[in-house]
């Protein structure tokens, strides 16, 4: 028997809707390349989207046409995230720290027709001009009095917006509708992209924004420095129009620690969220400057491991909560978020904080598991590694116009992370699958090898990689950009040898300047096992 309930579409539209009825009160503050602080509320905010929607629906597009987006978190980025969607287009974000290489291939594969950019990001594209095929029109995203001379066919946003109607009426579409496009620039092959639909933008917003997760409120006010070129920035633009919640753009100002603490300050923002090197970056600049962050109560700190030194001086030296989170561009991206269940609430503070460092729980959703080689579920215990693998409604089931089977029998889809899940039903990254470096038939974690090393004064980054061994198949090699001075070999050794099994310890350690990283900021690790390829380890 069938329920009797409304088929009522979750759309982007049906969540813009709610936002400007009832919230239009509410603010958007934004940092922009053109103006240093720009405020709104979400009833300007929504009418100015309903302004770009006139825009595009003079541009001639057919439902599904994808357009560009290469800007920073701001207001203007907002509007075209909601107009484009809620005109049954595809936003395509992109990632503008993606190699030139991989940026027109992006371009080209989305068959991007339009684009809008930031001013200060027109250089990326100008250098790949002559190699878009169907893009036909670019916006700048900026007022005439700030167009920037270029060699590109350029138009303005703000003239191209003056003078529309702050109403529109947008189509109606089924919920399964694409609605946004987030390629991933993976370890191997070309970039893969994401298509999102406007489904499962909801219930991914919905999944976030709940009490155990984000619990955003009309009295919080958050700032996103996740960037919204890369994942939605974790679902903050949609999840703080549904819950009133005001909203802080930091602009490009995304890396700059200083300027992330003076907008927290100015703004009283409450909760944020953003990858580790930006809080390491912001926490630098307040020792410097003996600041703090008074409003701010918590940050979701993901996109790589949080190290606990960022736990312990964001919550001993400012009173900020962190929470520990997990995802990949394949889920949209929120996988796991920390919080400590009350069965585990009365443990003493070092083993709570051994609970906490674990990438956290799923929310309701997410379903995963972890696997051996065979397909057998591993035991919740802890300590039995596998495959990490994922099913839910915000969970990629393909890749775009890729003829790519990525959904096994029992639904799951297989992140690439090697993870356990321990009795209380924490999961923990332990590794990359292609990360890991088995010697002998057991495995090491390249990542709390780095870890272990990062703990040394002496230590800015650390990346272990496996080399080819003869007696034991593969060992650790490590790289080490120093930090000050530089600590010798046996030194970084012996400091790590009480944090790690012995035999874990690398075979090697070679100093180097810089270490390469991919677009979204993670040790490329394909690159330096192709440049390491053949390396003779001293034990071989
Ligand atoms: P991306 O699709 O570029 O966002 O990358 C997703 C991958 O980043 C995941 O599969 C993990 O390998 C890694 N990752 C994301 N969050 C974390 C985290 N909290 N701890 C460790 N690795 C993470």
């Amino acid at each position: 028997m069938i329920g009797q309930m409304m088929d009522f579409q979750l759309t982007i539209n049906s969540v813009m809707r709610h936002g400007r009825s009832l919230y239009g009160n509410q603010e958007i503050v934004s940092v922009t390349s053109d103006n240093p602080l720009h405020r709104y509320t979400f009833e300007e905010a929504f009418g100015r989207v309903c302004q770009v929607a006139g825009v595009l629906a003079d541009m001639g597009l057919n439902a599904g046409d994808r357009v560009g987006t290469l800007a920073w978190n701001d207001y203007r980025h907002f509007e075209i995230y909601y107009a484009v969607s809620c005109s049954e287009l595809v936003t395509h974000t992109i990632n503008p720290r993606l190699f030139p290489e991989q940026l027109d291939f992006v371009v080209n594969h989305a068959e991007d027709r339009v684009i809008f950019v930031d001013p200060t990001l027109l250089p990326a594209l100008e250098a790949i001009k002559d190699k878009l095929t169907k893009v036909e029109r670019i916006i700048v995203m900026t007022s005439e009095e700030h167009m920037p001379d270029s060699s590109l066919a350029l138009e303005c946003y703000e003239t191209l917006l003056a003078g529309r109607p702050t109403e529109f009426t947008f189509p109606e579409f089924d919920e399964k509708t694409a609605s946004s496009l987030c390629y991933t620039s993976g370890t191997t092959g070309d970039p893969k992209g994401v298509l999102y639909s406007h489904r499962s933008t909801v219930l991914h917003a919905m999944g976030g924004a709940v009490p155990s997760v984000f619990g955003l409120t009309t009295d919080d006010i958050i700032l996103p420095i996740v960037p919204m070129f890369h994942v939605n920035a974790w679902a903050i633009p949609y999840a703080a129009v549904m819950s009133g919640t005001k909203l802080v753009f930091p602009g490009p100002k995304m890396g700059d620690g200083a300027a992330i603490a003076d907008l927290i300050n100015a703004e009283k923002v409450t909760v944020s969220a953003g990858v580790p090197t930006v809080w390491l970056a912001m926490l630098n600049h307040l020792r410097e400057t003996k600041q703090t962050v008074e409003t701010l109560t918590r940050i979701i700190v993901g996109g790589a491991a949080c190290p606990q030194a960022i736990m312990e001086e964001m919550e001993q030296a400012h009173g900020v909560y962190v929470h520990h989170a997990w995802g990949m561009t394949e889920m949209s991206p929120l996988g796991t978020f920390n919080t400590i269940k009350p069965e585990l609430s009365d443990l003493p503070a070092d083993e709570k904080m051994a609970y906490r460092l674990k990438q956290g729980l799923p929310p309701y959703g997410v379903e995963l598991d972890v696997f051996d080689e065979e397909g057998n579920a591993q035991p919740h215990d802890g300590t039995s590694f596998g495959s990490l693998r994922v099913r839910g409604p915000w969970i990629a089931s393909g890749y775009f116009k890729l003829d790519k089977e990525i959904i096994d029998e029992n639904g799951y889809m297989d992140t690439g992370d090697v993870a356990v899940i321990d009795e209380h039903g924490y999961m923990q990254i332990t590794d990359r699958a292609k990360d890991v470096i088995k010697t002998g038939g057991e495995w090491i974690s390249s990542i709390d090898l780095e870890n272990a090393a990062i703990g040394h004064p002496g230590v800015a980054e650390a990346c272990v990689i496996g080399i080819h061994h003869p007696k034991w198949d593969e060992r650790p090699l490590m790289l080490v950009i120093a930090a000050g001075e530089q600590p010798s070999k046996e030194e970084l050794n012996a400091y790590m040898s009480d944090k790690v099994a012995k035999w874990w310890l690398p075979d090697d350690i070679i100093f180097v300047q810089e270490l390469p990283h991919t677009a979204t900021g993670k040790l490329d690790k394909k690159v330096l096992r192709t440049q390491y390829k053949g390396y003779k380890l001293p034990t071989a």
